[in-house]
């Protein structure tokens, strides 16, 4: 049986390749393709507008009651809403959208006593078995390998280093006890950049329209161990997130992680 989808934010670059990669996936019927009341594109066919034909579901600022899980990649503005509409309808949620507030991933929290919900800030299943295999390899090579970890981006990225990249960092600090944040080192330069012995050097590229690298790196004397991802384009967020709705079909309320999804946790 297919688990029936609505996508949230349908216009948008995720939703429009949600409502795409659905389509191919036949794990899923959607039955909702949700949009702002203003936006120019209401009323239009979501397939179509996603480039893969009609699906027999127009774009609507309304979210249907009856369905299986919602997947939404909006904004923040949102969230209050789609956690509200899900908990009444008994919708499990698979939840993108970043710069949630503290009181939202509470909310999020307080909703899964209810409602399955899968929330994570970056939805790559390339990138969350880095995650873990980050961490199970710092603490095998231990502490005679120094870690540094390099991420590139294109140029129009505001922020420094990636959210990602602090996550790998974070991965690598939590399963050997360093001190977090205070093992991280921005960048090197001057006359005396020394490396501190247990720190973790971080480097941001910026350049064109990389999508995004990342690379950790462990070298001692005698060799370098590298792990490495790169995204090609935003399809490998979608296709996590088409995962962990498939996922969820069928699940016990809570809050579940990628790595759940995964089946590593
Ligand atoms: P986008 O601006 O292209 O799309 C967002 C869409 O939400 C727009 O079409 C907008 O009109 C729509 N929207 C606004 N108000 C709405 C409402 N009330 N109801 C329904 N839809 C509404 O942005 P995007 O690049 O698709 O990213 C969306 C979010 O997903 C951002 O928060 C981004 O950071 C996040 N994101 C997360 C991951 C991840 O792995 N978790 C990956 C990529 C993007």
């Amino acid at each position: 049986m297919k688990s029936r989808l609505i996508v949230n934010g349908a216009a948008g670059r995720m939703g429009r390749r949600i409502v795409a990669l659905s389509c191919e996936d036949g794990g899923f019927e959607i039955v909702g393709a949700a949009e702002r009341g203003d936006h120019p594109e209401i009323g239009r066919d979501a397939g179509v507008l996603a480039g893969v034909g009609e699906v027999g579901v127009s774009l609507g600022s309304e979210y249907p009651s009856d369905a299986d899980v919602m997947i939404d990649f909006t904004w923040p503005g949102v969230t209050d809403d789609v956690i509200a509409h899900c908990v009444s309808n008994g919708i499990s949620l698979v939840i993108g959208t970043t710069g949630l507030s503290d009181e939202q991933q509470e909310g999020l929290v307080k909703a899964s006593e209810r409602i399955a919900v899968v929330y994570a800030t970056n939805m790559s299943v390339g990138m969350n078995v880095l995650f873990t295999l980050v961490a199970k390899a710092a603490q095998m090579l231990g502490e005679e390998y120094d870690i540094e970890i390099v991420e590139a981006h294109h140029r129009f990225k505001k922020d420094a280093p990636s959210g990602s990249a602090l996550s790998l960092a974070e991965s690598v600090a939590e399963a050997t006890g360093r001190d977090w944040p205070g093992c991280l080192v921005h960048g090197r330069q001057g006359g005396d950049a020394l490396r501190e012995k247990g720190s973790i050097g971080m480097h941001a590229i910026r350049g064109g329209d990389i999508t995004g690298q990342h690379s950790v790196i462990y070298s001692t004397l005698g060799e370098t161990v590298r792990l490495s991802h790169d995204a090609h384009n935003r399809d490998n967020f979608v296709h996590g997130a088409l995962r962990a709705g498939l996922w969820l079909r069928g699940k016990e309320a809570g809050m579940y992680t990628m790595k759940q999804v995964l089946g590593v946790e």
